[in-house]
């Protein structure tokens, strides 16, 4: 398994990022996209405390120790684990989501299943063997992969091959005896800029007049062609320093507009093309996979929450008054709501009887995660109702640490309940960051629409809902069956 600093070097490796007008020479020292090297990275620190250890390494009969992300789900206890370990790795993250191994096996599992199916439907074995032979790939060398499915789609309400221009969504423009050439977009690919791999899917399920829009593949992050847009939390400009941003300075994620301007994809590289037929599927089985995996980090963060405004309540004296019990449990219900969503996900997993695969089951999965969309903005605004105004307006640290201005800073706004000076000012500074500054915004943006929009979820759940038990008693209650 790799160390952090083999980790760091293999993205030392020509890859095309561009942030703030210019191409970056070398991500890990960059002064901006340094934050998302760092959260990556910690991935691969964690793994030498002895009791992370335990959880984010497993030892296969067939592949040696490998990263326990990569264990390919066959029982209810395997879901269950991977939702601890996404767990302990947002902990362990300060509250926030380490996609790098998670995404990419995410796919991967998805990839698995419906390339098996093709196999046994169409008895077009190729797929299979490839996905299997790329996973064995990227799990014995344990790398860093981001997934770009999101395409830019343009007008939303057009197919993609209505579109007015073809290549809002990703296509397929070329085939050659080598591979395929691909042309188009993706949007908002996390954490792409630090990945070692980037994996491609179809968003949607398409006809037939689609099929140059149904292709899956895999290609090195420095791949020919492959250019990454960075989009940081933290601006060129007045990068917030670790004391004004004391959670996002010290690792977040970055996401990128990932652009493919005529790339060569080998054979070797390639498991889905132009079977349209499959891409709805193949599209649903990742959100899956992945919406499981985002309950599994959302409690976390909806911890973070809970504990901010716990603190913030401490902190103002509040803690009692029952207004404030009240918001605190809106939260709590946030948390716990997603909690058992996330749970039962695991504990009613579906086998897929082709692979011998476990896939959450997606009623819970998308029960949770709509739910999670939906309310996040509640408990934002729980947090901002108990913590006060300072959540947008708290002097700075620099005045803080001015003994001109420091004198009343400390005096004004250090008296409250529980904490006292500097450790209140601290409390109102994370709190401030929590729902008051840049960060508070790009929450809001990721817990709307990361891992799928609420339409997505409600589309997905619908579709998935078994209505006939409701149905029926209904109709034996209007004497209309027996
Ligand atoms: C922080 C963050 C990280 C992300 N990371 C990743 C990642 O790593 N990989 C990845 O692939 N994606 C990623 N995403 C993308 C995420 O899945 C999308 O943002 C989400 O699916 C919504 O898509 P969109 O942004 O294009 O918005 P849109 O789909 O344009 O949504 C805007 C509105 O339009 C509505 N709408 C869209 N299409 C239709 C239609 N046909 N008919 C009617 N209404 C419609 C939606 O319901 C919504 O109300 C990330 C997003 C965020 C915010």
């Amino acid at each position: 398994m790799r160390t952090p600093d083999q980790y760091l070097s293999s993205l030392r490796d020509g890859r095309a990022v561009y942030y703030g007008g210019k191409k970056v020479e070398d991500v890990t020292t960059h002064p901006v996209l340094r934050v998302a090297v760092s959260h990556a990275s910690r991935l691969y620190e964690l793994r030498s405390d002895a009791r992370l250890r335990e959880i984010l390494v497993y030892h296969d009969e067939g592949m040696g120790t490998m990263s326990s992300f990569f264990k390919v789900p066959r029982s209810v206890e395997d879901l269950l684990l991977r939702s601890i370990a996404i767990q302990e790795t947002t902990r362990s993250s300060n509250g926030v989501f380490n996609i790098i191994q998670v995404i990419g096996s995410d796919a991967l599992f998805a990839l698995m299943i419906v390339a098996k199916k093709i196999w046994d439907e169409v008895r077009k074995a190729e797929y299979y063997e490839r996905v299997l032979r790329y996973y064995e790939y990227v799990a014995s060398n344990d790398l860093a992969i981001a997934t770009a499915q999101t395409d830019v789609k343009g007008d939303r309400t057009k197919r993609p091959h209505e579109q007015s221009d073809p290549d809002m969504y990703l296509r397929v423009v070329d085939v050659t005896d080598e591979g395929i050439v691909v042309n188009g977009a993706k949007a908002h690919t996390t954490q792409s800029v630090v990945a070692n791999e980037v994996i491609f899917l179809p968003s949607r399920a398409l006809g037939e007049l689609d099929r140059d829009y149904a292709v899956a593949f895999a290609l090195p992050a420095s791949t020919k062609g492959l250019k990454l847009i960075a989009r940081p939390l933290m601006e060129v400009e007045g990068v917030p320093s670790e004391e004004d941003a004391p959670l996002s300075s010290r690792g977040a994620e970055v996401e990128s507009l990932t652009v493919l301007d005529h790339v060569m994809v080998p054979w070797e590289r390639v498991f889905l093309f132009k079977e349209w037929k499959y891409a709805g599927e193949l599209a649903n089985l990742f959100a899956t996979f992945h919406r499981f995996s985002a309950i599994s980090y959302r409690c976390v963060v909806a911890d973070l929450y809970l504990g901010a405004a716990r603190l913030a309540a401490k902190a103002n004296g509040i803690e009692e008054v029952p207004h404030v019990r009240d918001g605190v449990l809106e939260i709590v219900l946030y948390k716990e709501i997603m909690n058992m969503a996330l749970r039962m996900s695991a504990i009613d997993g579906v086998l897929d009887v082709g692979t011998k695969i476990i896939v959450p089951n997606p009623i819970s999965t998308n029960v949770g995660k709509l739910y999670s969309n939906t309310n996040f903005a509640n408990v934002v605004r729980n947090v901002i109702d108990i913590a006060g105004g300072y959540v947008s307006t708290l002097p700075s640290t620099l005045d803080l640490e001015n003994p001109e201005t420091g004198q009343y800073i400390e005096k004004f706004l250090g008296r409250g309940s529980g904490y006292e000076g500097a450790e209140r000012y601290k409390v109102l500074r994370l709190v401030r960051e929590l729902v008051g500054g840049p960060l508070a915004g790009y929450m809001l943006g990721l817990m709307i629409h990361a891992e799928g929009s609420a339409a997505a979820s409600r589309i997905a759940l619908y579709r998935s809902y078994e209505f006939d038990e409701a149905e029926r008693l209904a109709l034996e209650a209007a004497r209309l069956i027996k």
